[in-house]
């Protein structure tokens, strides 16, 4: 039997994705939520001329003789604290003592900041008595040290698209513009089932034959990261009744998408198919990937499920192979994998499938050198902790010799 295509697989699963609704949430719970829809500022901001320094607001050309020797003297006509908005404008030959952030009176063109001036006036001495003249020491150019309205924002302008993942500088921005609410995806709610007899929980003892659980948590956590909410299901033995109340109890809790590890490969008790069976319609892909070829998709009571390789390694690599695009789809976003290219170490050994192959990035003579973190076996999570990045060796390529160079997708930002 032919394999399938990797590209092709996720064609045909994305086919059957569409967006899920949106949601307002308060700014303060936007944090990696994404948006739904572009965000136009209905302000400009600055909202109005301030200054960008403590300092005295004056007619840029009264001060333009000034000199250390030949100071220009100018009357102090107000104060403007920050917070205030000026009574009056500003003639020739007269200055306003004026905050950070405090707006420019009118009349006024620049502003001149305390240091160039006899004031020994500091906005933190909270002093309220101005003095009745100022001495200008040197000149300023017309408008500077003003922010003029619309220098950060201009009133209309989209200042987030939909399908941002919304970050702390966002989120600020949201606020600047009294925006206290806004528009996002739901999450996606993915269910994450366990089965196998060999699993016990992480807070049970290990007895002769069994192993921890390690995939809800690093499915959950994969689902966290791409912005779902998990939702881990107790493990279930290899057996018809537990499986199919775990198959219950996942879509009882109203998943976007189910997830699970393990049984679905070749000689797998087959107790997760039978259940797959009853309550879906469900496919077996012999998917030309490595690791992760035995791959279940399908849908259950219309919900798409993945039946994951059970292999902690493959069950990862698969996720983001083949689970993420899913996520982002469901939240109004395109693939943005971190993708880059490498110069590979060492003779590399492949099967002729797309191997993902677990590398460590070093930069050696400005040049990216990929490292494969030891043992490659599929059960072997520590290869995936050390990882930098997948390295990708494509379809049909058996031998790749060391210094050649190949794709990496990313598992980190590197910060070259
Ligand atoms: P299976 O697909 O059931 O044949 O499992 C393949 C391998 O993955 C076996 O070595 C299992 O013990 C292991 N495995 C299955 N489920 C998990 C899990 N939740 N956490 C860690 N390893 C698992
Ligand atoms: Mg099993």
């Amino acid at each position: 039997m032919d394999l399938l295509n990797v590209d092709a697989a996720i064609e045909r699963i994305l086919a059957g994705i569409s967006p899920l609704p949106s949601e307002r949430v308060d700014i303060g719970q936007a944090l990696g939520r994404v948006l739904a829809q572009d965000i136009r500022a209905e302000i400009s901001l600055p909202p109005f001329p301030n200054s960008s320094v403590d300092g005295y607001a004056v007619r840029a050309q009264d001060v333009a003789a000034a000199s250390k020797d030949t100071p220009v003297l100018l009357r102090v006509v107000m104060d403007i604290p920050a917070g205030t908005a000026p009574q009056q404008a500003i003639s020739p030959m007269q200055a306003a003592r004026i905050m950070t952030g405090a707006p420019l009176p009118p009349g006024a063109d620049t502003i001149v900041p305390v240091e160039n001036t006899d004031s020994n006036w500091r906005a933190a001495d909270g002093d309220s008595q101005f003095p009745a003249e100022v001495r200008i020491y040197s000149p300023v150019r017309a408008g500077a040290n003003v922010r003029p309205v619309g220098e950060d924002i201009q009133a209309g302008q989209i200042v987030l698209s939909a399908a941002t993942t919304l970050r702390p500088q966002d989120i600020g921005v949201l606020a600047a513009l009294g925006q206290a609410q806004v528009p996002v995806y739901c999450q996606p709610r993915v269910a994450i089932l366990s089965t196998g007899d060999e699993l016990v929980n992480v807070d049970e003892p290990l007895t002769p034959g069994k192993i921890r659980d390690s995939n809800s948590y690093t499915l959950a956590g994969l689902v966290a990261l791409y912005g779902g909410v998990p939702l881990r299901l107790p493990i279930a033995r290899d057996t018809l009744d537990e499986v199919r109340r775990l198959f219950h109890d996942a879509l009882a809790r109203g998943p976007n998408i189910i997830l699970s590890s393990a049984g679905v490969s070749v000689g797998a008790f087959d107790v997760v198919r039978t259940v797959l069976d009853e309550l879906g319609e469900v496919n077996f892909w012999r998917v030309n990937v490595r690791p992760g070829k035995p791959l279940a998709f399908g849908h259950i009571q219309g919900i798409p499920f993945f039946g994951l390789p059970g292999n902690p390694v493959s069950a990862m690599v698969t996720f983001e192979v083949f689970v993420r695009p899913v996520l982002l789809k469901l939240t109004g976003r395109s693939d943005d994998i971190l993708m880059t290219s490498a110069f590979v170490a060492e003779d590399i050994h492949s099967d002729g499938r797309r191997s993902y192959l677990r590398v460590k990035l070093t930069r050696e003579d400005g040049r990216l050198v990929a490292r494969l973190t030891g043992t490659q076996s599929s059960g072997a999570l520590m290869s995936m902790v050390l990882a930098d990045g997948l390295l990708i060796v494509p379809e049909n390529v058996t031998h790749v010799p060391a210094g050649d160079q190949l794709p990496v997708r990313l598992l980190r930002d590197l910060h070259d």
